[in-house]
Formats: structure tokens, sequence, C-alpha cells
């Protein structure tokens, strides 16, 4: 019942959104970002936004990867690193590092981030947020290893996936996936 009403209240929301946007085509970019962001990660408003121009909340995004550091289990690097991933159905995946006694056997944090999301039924990555840094404080800004990169590489549009690095919500670096793997294999090749 009351998911019912959360649902009615999030349509009703969507409505007013609409409304709003049909009554002013002249908003700007930065309009158009906060209105997208006040729909939470749900609704069509927030998925236009998405497919239009990946117009989504990135400080949210970069919240929820700070929050998570606290999950990682890296004993013997003693570097922290936590990733929320934002897949086109609005969900946020969270993943850590857990590193392992056998060097080998650890597992990045967006590696397992995106594992989990498609573990739950997702097949496209629209963007992740990255945040690293030893002693569970975010200090620098993580790129993603290489297999990292590739693991990206199978679930998005590399043109279009935005990788974000982040310090703080409002300090981050931003490139597409395209830029830190140019002329990458993907499924495309396996006549997927
Ligand atoms: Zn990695």
């Amino acid at each position: 019942m009351k998911r019912n009403v959360c649902m009615l209240a999030g349509v009703c929301l969507t409505m007013i959104l609409l409304l709003l946007c049909a009554s002013c085509s002249t908003a700007s970019p930065e309009e158009m970002r906060t209105e997208a962001a006040t729909d939470s990660t749900t609704g069509s408003v927030f998925q236009e936004a998405m497919a239009s121009g990946l117009d989504f909340d990135r400080a949210k995004l970069i919240e929820k990867a700070i929050e998570n550091q606290k999950s990682s289990y890296a004993p013997y690097s003693g570097y922290n690193v936590s990733a929320a991933v934002l897949t086109d159905s609005g969900e946020i995946y969270l993943g850590a590092n857990v590193e392992n006694a056998s060097y080998p056997a650890g597992v990045c944090a967006e590696h397992n981030a995106i594992d989990i999301a498609v573990l739950s039924g997702e097949r496209k990555i629209v963007a992740i947020a990255i945040v690293g840094g030893a002693d569970y404080k975010v200090s620098d800004y993580c790129a993603p290893c290489g297999i990292c990169r590739q693991v990206m590489r199978e679930f998005s549009d590399p043109m279009q996936m935005r990788v974000i690095m982040a310090i703080s919500p409002t300090d981050y670096k931003e490139m597409t996936l395209e830029e830190l793997l140019p002329e990458s294999f993907g499924p495309s090749h396996l006549g997927q």
C-alpha cells in the first residue's frame, strides 16, 4: 500500500515536471539538470534526460561512492576504493575493492560494482563514479585499471559512458570511456 502511494506520488511528480517543461521550452541545461535530479533515480523525466544528454545527478552518484568506501577490504595495500554504477534503468549499484592474501585473487571496486549490476539484471551502464585513497579517505582522482576499463566496455557505449574520478561531489574529473579506452574491443567484434 505504502509502495503504491509512493508510486502514485512519483507519477504525479513526473507529470508536474513534464507540464513545467512544456511551459518552459527555454529551460537551460542547468535547469533541466535540476529538474531531472528532483525526480531521484527513477521516472521518465530522469530517463529522458539521461538519454538525451547524459544529464544525471553526478553529485549524488559521487556521494554514494564516498559513503560506500567503508565497505572496502584492503588490508594489504591499505588503499580503499569504492565505485557507484548508474545503469540505464536509473538504478545505482555499489562496489568496493576486495583484496586477497593471494594478491591476484583480489577484485577491483569497479569490477565488483559492475558485476553486481549485471547479476541484478542490468545490461547497460550509463556512468560510474570512482573514489579512492589510503585509510578510508578519499585523496586521489582514482582512475580505473585497464581490466576495469575493459569490463566497462562490455556493458556500455564507450562514446556515451561517463567515468567520473572524484574527490568530492564538486571536485571531480569526468571522461568518456572512449577517452580512457580508445579503439577498444567489444561485443560487436563478436557479432553481438
Ligand atoms: Zn580495476
